[in-house]
């Protein structure tokens, strides 16, 4: 090994340690009773009533996700911020911003809306799955308290021309720790956005922060989409998708036995989602994140291609992203390269229209190609849309008019 790469490897495992290290001093922490009672002084905005609950003997069942947790008085949920407060089932996290940005689509991924757009994507804490490989675990795996005291919000874009004549973007961001969903909406126009994301965590489990800023950004003419591990139940879903245009689902693998190793969840109950999805005709996009030795096998891949096809359809957009070692899942590599274009090909042969390799900036998979005359009608770079034949067309192939699924006006 060439002291060069030596290097490399000794800082990347220098690096893994230190993030094992703090996600065991994150998901060890354990809020005190004490600090309960600091949530709830009067005038707390986070904390209000929240939906989906059902008054049992001894205490509240909240039927928001398929965990349907029976929580006694004081205690919380799975996902750490839903809560029995004096018999009543309540939210902590309404208004809570864990992490706000101003993103191209491209990073959520949507590939079927708006190409190029500026989506305003924010999340607040919390999550009801426990991924082992989390990529946003420091916002996902933790209770509410162990958020910094603020976040900061982008609330305008600056445009202006350079003198090299070209376009430059300069975001103004504030410090906050109350984003309400007017906010939300006021600053997503400030920015250039055409849409709002929720991301990041678990959208599901702030549910009323989600739901308010979805219709109050509807009605402002905005597009909403939701990036979600799909754990949640009929019922909140029906209620939801009306005001929702995307939903992005990350189905992390195909064997029950995988799911409840690596995520702590059902994978039955995700396949419900995206049949619900699929009943309701939402534009549903799926993406599976390939983690090297754990769902990367070709019998899972063909499987979970073959499903998504015969359920969801041969136009359902599906992506196979790479794996970037994170949290507790520090020993293992990023996906190679090959591994994805493999799970791409085996996607297509089962008859896949839209198969996307994702996190490998420069991949033929990253564009979208016509399935009838396999020309490329919107070909990317990572996150850069370099030519976009669809929104001209409003969704049509400019060579033999073949219509492609998505929002592309
Ligand atoms: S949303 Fe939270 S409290 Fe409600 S059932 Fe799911 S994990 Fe439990």
């Amino acid at each position: 090994m060439s002291r060069r790469r030596a290097a490399a490897a000794f800082a990347w495992a220098f690096a893994a340690a230190g993030m094992a290290a703090a996600a065991a001093a994150l998901t060890a922490f354990r809020p005190p009773p004490s600090t309960f009672a600091s949530l709830f002084p009067e005038d707390n905005p986070h904390v209000r009533d929240a939906r989906f609950a059902v008054s049992v003997c001894g205490g509240v069942q909240c039927r928001l996700c398929p965990w349907n947790c029976f929580l006694p008085e004081g205690a919380r949920g799975r996902c750490r911020v839903r809560m029995n407060s004096g018999g009543k089932l309540k939210t902590l996290v309404y208004a809570l911003p864990a992490a706000v940005h101003v993103d191209p689509i491209e990073k959520k991924p949507v590939y079927h809306m708006y190409p190029g757009s500026l989506v305003y994507s924010l999340a607040a804490p919390g999550c009801n799955l426990r991924c082992r490989g989390c990529q946003n675990w420091e916002i996902s795996q933790v209770y509410p308290e162990q958020l910094p005291p603020s976040a900061a919000v982008p609330s305008a874009l600056a445009v202006r021309k350079g003198p090299d004549g070209r376009l430059y973007g300069e975001l103004s961001a504030a410090p906050t720790s109350v984003l309400s969903p007017a906010e939300i909406v006021r600053y997503a126009k400030a920015t250039h956005c055409r849409s709002v994301a929720f991301t990041y965590s678990e959208p599901s489990v702030f549910y009323e922060y989600m739901y308010d800023t979805a219709k109050l950004a509807r009605a402002a003419g905005l597009k909403n989409v939701m990036v979600s591990a799909g754990y949640i139940n009929r019922r909140p879903l029906d209620e939801l998708l009306p005001y929702m245009d995307v939903v992005k689902i990350d189905l992390k693998g195909f064997t029950p036995a995988f799911y409840r190793r690596y995520a702590g969840g059902d994978l039955e109950a995700v396949k419900r989602t995206l049949l619900q999805l699929k009943k309701k005709g939402k534009l549903t996009e799926v993406v599976n994140l390939v983690i090297p030795g754990l769902n990367d096998s070709q019998r899972d891949l063909a499987a979970l291609s073959g499903w998504v096809k015969d359920n969801l359809g041969a136009d359902t957009p599906l992506f196979f992203s790479r794996f970037m070692p994170e949290y507790l899942v520090t020993d293992t590599p990023p996906t190679p390269a090959a591994v994805l274009d493999e799970a791409r090909e085996i996607a297509m042969a089962k008859g896949l229209h839209y198969v996307y390799v994702g996190n490998v900036p420069g991949d033929p998979g990253e564009n979208t190609y016509c399935p009838k005359c396999g020309r490329a009608l919107v070909r990317r770079y990572g996150y850069a849309v370099l030519e976009d034949r669809l929104t001209p067309t409003g969704g049509l192939c400019p060579w033999d008019g073949t219509r492609i699924p998505g929002i592309w006006k």
